[in-house]
Formats: structure tokens, sequence, C-alpha cells
């Protein structure tokens, strides 16, 4: 089925505008979650292709695409938009088939994309300097300017969505951006490419090295050439990413994992509160950075969510991706034994609720979705990201052991408040510990305008929204003497 969907080369890189054999002609093969089988074959980028890269890169900004205006970069993205949007259908199925998520929530990565691209494409000519009051014999400005070139290395479990807040705000700021994607999910990244080039996006705006983290990646990474790392992965990577960019005093954004709690009142509508706890929490098979891992419900009202959400839990199915039920496969073996090695630690909780794997094709990398239950908000499964299909369910007593127990990680990417009462949304907004806090939603459906990042290991920096535009580009301070004009 892959075949038919593939319109770009699927084992080269594409530098300089154009798809290229990585040097060494070395591949990585790329397995079908869903079956455990062979997908597809990818370029393995060594050293010597990222210098390439960096050198078209830097190359393009003096010359076509450093010359665009604002305007010109703006209607680029727009182009690439309606392209992503005529290619939608075939994105979503390669998605679908190289992550392991169900088809429709592919789908819904699809349309994020073409936000992106429209939010940033619409955003290019609207981000501006400043001026700045100063003595009267000065003129004081402030430049907005762009970074130069901006390495973008991203995971495997959005890569459309990712690519879409990354690469396409630093492209409209006039980055000329290198994509590293990840080893185990890089189509669609592939396709990115292919309609930049459709969209004309010119020669080595955007250059995509597929390979390996500790070969590609670290060679970005390193490369003295590079002006600005946008990283998203794990805590592990982010460190090395940021230890080797201080070498060369590069700048990073880092958006790594997270714990993040829903926190349930007693007052919460809870006919409301019950999907977004799960799906917040489930969705892409908990594979999500943002997942609401940990669900904090108040004491007068835990039996009652617990069994509301029990009975949601049992009409849960896992199936493979393209067949499109509520939840797809993890994404490879190596996953399937880090969620095995977390239940092996599980003895001591409650299961207090299970989905069902319907249909497991052999090889394919399934498991149940399973809810805990638990005081002891220290355990390790409370308080590791565990980036599969897990939540865990933790009473608390008042707002005060609410806020405790949901600051007791070391993350803090997400918080969801759950309260009909005014003062204490608004306390509890102030109180948590979290990049994002939503209220009475989870999420807000994605919201591609809304900043988001971590604070502690979740990272550090924004992206999304107008704030993503603040961190692709600097001020540069002109301060100009003219005296104040008395002849
Ligand atoms: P990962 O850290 O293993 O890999 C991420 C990327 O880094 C891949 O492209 C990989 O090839 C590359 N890489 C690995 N080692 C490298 C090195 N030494 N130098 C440079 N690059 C290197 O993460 P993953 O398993 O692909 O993704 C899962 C993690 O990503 C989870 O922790 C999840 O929370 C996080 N994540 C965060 C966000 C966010 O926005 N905060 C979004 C999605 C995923």
């Amino acid at each position: 089925m892959i075949k038919e969907l593939l319109w770009f080369p699927t084992n080269k890189c594409l530098i300089d505008g154009e798809w290229r054999f990585p040097e060494a002609k070395a591949e990585i093969t790329l397995v079908n979650p869903s079956d455990g089988k062979f997908l597809s074959c990818i370029a393995r980028c060594s050293k010597n292709d990222v210098g390439s890269a960096v050198s078209s890169a830097h190359e393009s900004l003096t010359g076509s695409w450093g010359k665009k205006t604002a305007l010109e970069r703006g209607r680029i993205l727009i182009a690439m938009s309606k392209l992503v949007k005529k290619y939608s259908e075939k994105l979503a199925y390669i998605e679908a088939l190289d992550v392991g998520k169900p088809l429709s929530q592919a789908k819904n990565d699809v349309v994020a994309l073409i936000r992106y691209l429209e939010f940033y494409g619409g955003a290019a000519d609207k981000i501006h300097g400043l001026t700045i009051p100063f003595h009267n014999d000065y003129t004081v400005y402030g430049l907005r300017e762009r970074l130069g070139v901006t390495a973008h290395i991203i995971p495997w479990n959005y890569p459309m969505q990712i690519i879409g807040r990354s690469v396409s705000a630093s492209l409209a700021i006039g980055n000329a951006c290198i994509l590293k994607p990840s080893e185990e999910a890089c189509l669609t990244a592939l396709a990115f490419g292919e309609i930049a080039n459709e969209a004309g996006l010119p020669n080595g705006a955007l250059n995509i090295i597929p390979g390996f983290g500790l070969e590609a990646g670290q060679s970005l990474t390193s490369n003295k050439k590079i002006n600005h790392i946008s990283f998203t992965g794990s805590v592990k990577t982010g460190i090395l990413v940021q230890t080797s960019a201080a070498q060369n005093i590069v700048s990073t954004t880092l958006e790594l994992g997270g714990k993040s709690p829903q926190i349930v009142f007693d007052d919460a509508d809870l006919e409301r509160a019950i999907p977004f706890l799960i799906n917040g929490g489930l969705q892409n098979s908990g594979q999500t950075c943002s997942a609401s891992s940990r669900i904090l419900i108040q004491k007068n009202a835990y039996k009652i969510v617990v069994e509301k959400m029990r009975d949601v839990y049992k009409t849960l199915r896992v199936a493979p991706a393209i067949e499109d039920f509520e939840l797809g496969p993890l994404i490879s073996q190596r996953q399937m034994d880090i969620i095995t090695s977390y239940l092996n630690k599980s003895a001591d909780l409650k299961l207090s609720a299970e989905g069902s794997v319907m249909k497991n094709p052999s090889g394919g990398f399934y498991v149940s979705p399973k809810l805990f239950e638990t005081e002891n908000y220290m355990h390790s499964i409370a308080q590791e990201e565990i980036f599969g299909p897990i939540q865990i369910v933790i009473p608390f007593d008042d707002e005060k052991e609410a806020i405790k127990i949901a600051n007791a990680t070391e993350y803090g990417l997400v918080a969801s408040v759950w309260t009909e009462n005014g003062s204490r949304q608004l306390r509890m907004a102030k109180a948590l510990k979290a990049g994002q806090v939503f209220v009475n939603n989870y999420g807000a459906g994605g919201g591609i305008e809304l900043p988001f990042g971590g604070v502690e290991k979740s990272g550090n920096g924004r992206e999304k929204g107008f704030e993503s535009l603040y961190g692709f580009s600097q001020l540069k301070t002109v301060a100009t003497f003219h005296g104040e004009g008395n002849e």
C-alpha cells in the first residue's frame, strides 16, 4: 500500500533543493508499527551530508531566499499550505502507517500542519521591530532580524505537527532550515520537502537530512555554522543537544517530556470533563509529550469520576492504525519494552480499568490502555514519563494538596483544572508549574496560536503562536546620535 502513496523519493536527502543520495549511500529501514514489517528505506546521512546541508542553507541566505521580502516568504508558506491540503489524504495515510496512529488522528495532524503554514504565512509580514524613547538627541530603534541557519531535530510521534510549528515559523522570519527527522518515522518530513519544492521555496531554504541521532543529529548540533537549534524529544537527548550547542554558544529551544496532571475538583462539570481526562492521556497511545498521564481527583468526587472513567476504558479498543479504532500500536518494540518494564513495577498499584486489543497482527506493537489508582503520588509510575497508554488516578483533599501533588514531578509542560469556582480557577492557574494551563478543557483542540513549551525538565523556550517568531529572531539595537538641531 505504501508505494502507491509516495510521490517523493524516500531514500534520499534534500540538499540545495535537490534530492540526493547520502554520500555513503547508506540506508535505514523503517518498520510499520501495526505489523512490524518493512515499510520503507530512508537515507542515513553522515557528517559530510550535514556539512553540505549547512553550506547550502548559508548560501540560500545570501541568494534568492535571503532576498525575499516578508510578504513573499508568507506567500510561499501559504502556497505550501494549499499543497498540503491537496495531498492531505495521502499524507494522513502515510503518517498512520509510519507512526502507527489511528487514521483520524493522522488526519487531524494534517489539518494542524495546514493551519501552521497559514498562521505563519500570514504572520510573516506582521512581526515588527520597535522604536525606543531615549535622549532627545538620539533616535533608537530595534531591527528584528533572522537568526540565520536553524536546525530542527524532531521526534517520531507528531512529525507533521512539529514540522509545522517549528520549521514554518523559522521560515516565516527568513531563516534557512535544516530538518533532522526521527529515524523511526520520517516519511511525512520527506513529503514536506517535496511540497516545499513544488511551492517554489528557493533552493537551500529547507534542507532535510534523515539519519540516526548519534550520527546526523550529533553532527548537526556540533556544527559551528548553525545559529540556533530547535530540539523536540526526550530529556536525555535534550541534555546532549544543549551540551553540544554550548560548545559553540548556540541558542537552543528545548521541547521535552512531561507528566502532565489534570485536576478535578468536586464542583466540576464531570460530563464535560470525562472525555478530556481520557483522550488527553491516551491520544496517540499516550505517546504525546503533553499526555495527561496523571489525573488528580478531589476525594468527594473520586468514586464517581473513577467509575465514569472505568466505563469509558472498558470501551477502548486497540487495532492497526488504518482500522482507525480509538488507539493504535506503539511505535516500536523498544517502546513496548519500556512500557512492559513500567508495568512490571505496578504490582503495588490498583489496576482500576483496562481497554482491549481487538486486532493484533503478529509483529505489531500492541498494548491495552490501563488505568491505575494510588495514593502514593511519588510512585515511579506517577512520577516518570512513560510514553504509553497508562494513566494514574490520585485522590486529594483540598486546593493546597492538589497543588502540592501536581507540582511534585520534575516536569512542567501542561496542566488542567476542572472547577466551576472562578477564584479557584485563577489561583490554580497561577500556582501550577506548567507552560500551559487549561481551565475546563485540555489542549484547546491543539491551539496552534497558543504559545507552548515547558519549565524545569520539560524544557525552555516557546514555540507555537506569535511567541515562536520572537524565538526564531533577534533584535539589533541601532542608536543614532543626531543632536538636537539647535542651529
Ligand atoms: P529522542 O530524544 O530519542 O529523539 C528525538 C530526536 O533526537 C530524533 O530525531 C533523534 O534521532 C535525535 N537524536 C537522538 N540522539 C541525538 C543526539 N545525540 N544528538 C542530536 N540528535 C539526537 O526522542 P523520541 O523518542 O523520538 O521522542 C519522544 C520524546 O519526545 C518524549 O520524551 C516526548 O515527551 C518528547 N516530545 C516532546 C514534545 C514537546 O513539544 N515538548 C513533543 C513531542 C515529543
